[in-house]
């Protein structure tokens, strides 16, 4: 077996240049292509991405190459390999047990029959994940042999690849326990069931030709799990011992992204007795020296797998040599965390202007630079000093480079005080709104958008491609909106919506019409399964150069007598998904976006608009893993859109969106936000959110969704009815308001039109009922 390669990537991104998986996996769910079609588009972008890292200038024989490709999600195969698949999916298995396919994608989707698994955050970022259900009936036993039949086909074509799995303490810390596990059951409680079985996986991926084996264990970096930080690495001692001793083993390289190792951690894993760590160097400071490292191989992650800047090349070189005096047997070059965060290729951005495009680095330049870094370490810094100076170089003029910095954008924000980010009691507040708005008890609205249909897409299609003109898109967006608006009107919603149709995105598009943002063309990257995302680039300061969305929230309040809602997204979503500048904290750079926003909302405001909505759906996405980073962040996150709201009115109704149901988990920071009306979802939890806001004492306006939009099922009557119901039994009924609990762009009219329906007859019900 071949020692750990100087320079490595821990993952790259799977769902291909032109996102080919995605399309692949697509057309085989709606029946298009077979499995062995797309058992060959998924051979193919492998072959590709293998042969593509070789060009780039990692080895082909010597495991620097990661087989980390996945159909849908990293933790879903993990859970796969090992037969840890709920019962529900039993019927669906091999006749052996064998996991194929159909039950990998019937949890990943659910078919009809069967409820997918949930799915939620990976750690702060913004990939999803699939949650395992794990209870004392879960069978562990190695269930299909798709990792290592990657390794042995990038065998046959002369690559020794070393493939990524998801560790045991990692699946099990991430996994819930099921429905038939008893109180107090922790998915943990099985390791000592699962590790025969990672044991087994181990051996068949050394039989299959893998000489290191990469184990993912980013839980060993976060506080914010279930488990404790000592109960974690307690498993982690555990685990390692028992996969230490497998016989006939690839080597192990043991990966923490995301953060810096726990103090609970890092010692269990510095003694484990495996052959590498890779520590995460960006999010996280070195690990101290221990006497555990003298055999090992230390992989510091000093390129930036989450990104899109080139960066400081030469810190980075000068970072692992500080490593190289931590103990360790040899250290190499690597990424802090997997490249599936950031898009392949900057080349490919041949619209970017050149200037910004020479700072980036997408997955591709990140293996350059990683090449580079590995050259260093073995040949000395002078064999790679063009290199480090090409980079300093981008970084310098990127400092200097007109609109990094903004003179005006930067007073503007240093003069900022206390009372800038406060608005008025909220009593007093109530009282201006309910003189102004006449609404009536549970007020029914909406939360933007209505359904992005065929016939939007195709409009923006032939505007971008230059088919249609900008007056004839926009005659094609007031059309839609007066539909829009005269639908609401006969459903009969109190508080209406314009619907959102111009919006791509709902952070894009606020980023094309904000300075200090690009747009790319193939920045895509995949937020779960088949789903990608193509988030902006924040490379400057942020102003906002005319306004954004005044002409069509006016335009939709010219249409009714009913109060229009006007749409914004708020600041900490805004960079929640964008990739923002690393040259400044987050907290600056917040502020500039809530600035920009602050003078929309006073640009509604003075066209007469009475209701704004500022959505935060992100605002727990970059909620920090580090317990003593969270106080911080949510002081900066709300800050942020207080900044932005508290220009306002009292007699303008600010509302809020929130698209999580942990409710309580956040309700000092939603209190602090201190929205008129904050709505969020809740239909899902089957209204369990209600009694979190009950026992809260929250007492501003509050919307627990009431339809979940996520699925096709429209909601009746008696449904909606009942969780109203609910709602004013533990909430005073003039707080309550009544709406779906996410936008509607994913759905059809069929199902909002009768859904929405339900929800105003239920909503008469209920109000005559009060
Ligand atoms: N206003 C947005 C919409 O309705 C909110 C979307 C979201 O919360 N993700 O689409
Ligand atoms: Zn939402």
């Amino acid at each position: 077996m071949t020692d750990f390669p100087a320079g490595t990537i821990l993952g790259y991104p799977r769902i291909g240049r032109r996102r080919e998986l995605k399309r692949a996996i697509e057309q085989h769910w709606a029946g298009a292509i077979d499995e062995a079609a797309l058992e060959a588009v998924g051979a193919d972008l492998r072959r590709a991405t293998r042969t593509r890292l070789a060009e780039l200038g990692l080895g082909r024989g010597d495991s620097a190459i990661p087989e980390s490709f996945s159909f849908y999600d990293q933790v879903l195969d993990a859970a796969a390999a090992v037969g840890a698949l709920p019962e529900r999916f039993d019927d669906l298995r091999g006749a052996d047990g064998a996991i194929g396919l159909v039950a990998y994608f019937a949890a990943a989707r659910g078919d009809g029959r069967h409820a997918p698994l949930e799915m939620t955050k990976w750690f702060d970022t913004n990939y999803h994940y699939l949650v395992p259900e794990i209870g004392p009936e879960t069978v562990f036993a190695a269930s299909s042999d798709r990792f290592a039949r990657q390794v042995a086909e990038a065998r046959a074509e002369g690559f020794t690849t070393r493939p990524v799995v998801v560790g045991p303490v990692t699946l099990l810390a991430l996994a819930k326990a099921s429905d038939a596990a008893p109180d107090g059951f922790a998915p943990l409680d099985r390791l000592g069931d699962l590790l025969p079985v990672y044991a087994r996986l181990l051996a068949d991926l050394r039989a299959a030709g893998a000489d290191w084996v990469q184990l993912d264990e980013p839980a060993l970096v976060s506080e914010s799990l279930a488990a404790t930080p000592e109960a974690l690495a307690a498993a982690a001692a555990r685990a390692y011992d028992v996969l230490g001793a497998t016989a006939d083993r690839p080597r192990i390289l043991v990966a923490a992204p995301y953060a810096q190792l726990t103090d609970a951690a890092w010692p269990v894993l510095a003694e484990a007795p495996v052959e590498a760590l890779a520590v995460d160097l960006v999010r996280g400071a070195a690990p101290a020296a221990h006497p555990g490292l003298a055999g090992k191989t230390l992989v510091g992650g000093v390129v930036d797998g989450r990104n899109v800047w080139r960066g400081d090349l030469a810190g980075a070189f000068e970072a692992l040599e500080q490593l190289r005096r931590h103990g360790a047997a040899a250290v190499s070059a690597g990424t802090s965390t997997s490249l599936q965060h950031v898009p392949h290729d900057v080349a490919d951005e041949t619209a970017l202007d050149a200037r910004l495009a020479s700072w980036l680095a997408f997955a591709d330049q990140k293996v350059g630079q990683v090449v580079t870094l590995a050259g260093g370490l073995a040949e000395g810094r002078e064999a790679i000093a063009d290199e480090l100076d090409a980079a300093s170089l981008a970084l310098a003029d990127r400092r200097e480079a007109p609109g990094v910095r903004d003179g005006s954008v930067r007073e503007r924000a240093a003069a900022l005080t206390r009372d800038d980010f406060r608005r008025a009691e909220y009593e007093v507040r109530v009282a201006a709104q309910d003189a102004a708005l006449d609404l009536p008890v549970l007020p029914t609205t909406t939360i933007g958008s209505f359904p992005q249909t065929g016939d939007i897409r195709r409009a923006r299609g032939r505007l971008v491609r230059g088919e249609s003109t900008v007056e004839e898109y926009e005659g094609f967006l007031r059309r839609e909106i007066a539909r829009v608006v005269a639908l609401q009107e006969d459903l009969g919603l109190d508080v209406l919506v314009h619907g959102e149709p111009e919006r791509n995105d709902m952070v894009q598009y606020f980023a094309e019409n904000l300075d200090g943002f690009a747009v790319t063309q193939h920045g895509w990257v995949q937020s779960y399964g088949s789903r990608a995302t193509r988030p902006s680039i924040l490379w400057g300061d942020v102003s906002r150069p005319a306004p954004i969305t005044v002409e069509w929230a006016t335009y939709a309040q010219s249409l009714t007598a009913q109060r229009m809602k006007g749409m914004l997204t708020g600041p900490v979503t805004i960079l929640a998904w964008s990739f923002v500048r690393d040259d400044q904290p987050l907290a600056d750079t917040a502020r500039q976006v809530a600035l920009a926003l602050r003078d929309e909302i006073a640009d509604l405001e003075r066209a007469g608009i009475a209701i704004v909505q500022v959505d935060e759906p992100a605002l727990r996405e970059l909620l920090p893993l580090k317990a003593d980073a969270q106080a911080d962040y949510l002081d900066w996150s709300v800050g942020a859109f207080r900044l932005a709201t508290a220009g306002a009115a009292d007699a303008t109704q600010v509302h809020t969106h929130l698209c999580y149901s942990e409710f309580a988990v956040v309700i000092d920071a939603i209190a602090a936000l201190d929205a008129d009306v904050t709505s969020i979802e809740a239909a899902r939890s089957r209204g369990e959110v209600i009694a979190d806001i009950a026992e809260s004492g929250f007492s501003h306006g509050v919307g627990p969704g009431v339809w979940d939009i996520h699925s096709p099922r429209v909601p009746s009557v008696e449904e909606i009815s009942g969780l109203l119901e609910r709602a004013v039994e533990g909430i005073p009924a003039r707080q309550v308001w009544v709406n779906p609990d996410c936008g509607l762009k994913t759905r059809g009219y069929d199902e909002t039109v009768a859904a929405l329906r339900n929800l105003v007859e239920a909503t008469d019900g209920v109000r005559q009922r009060l």
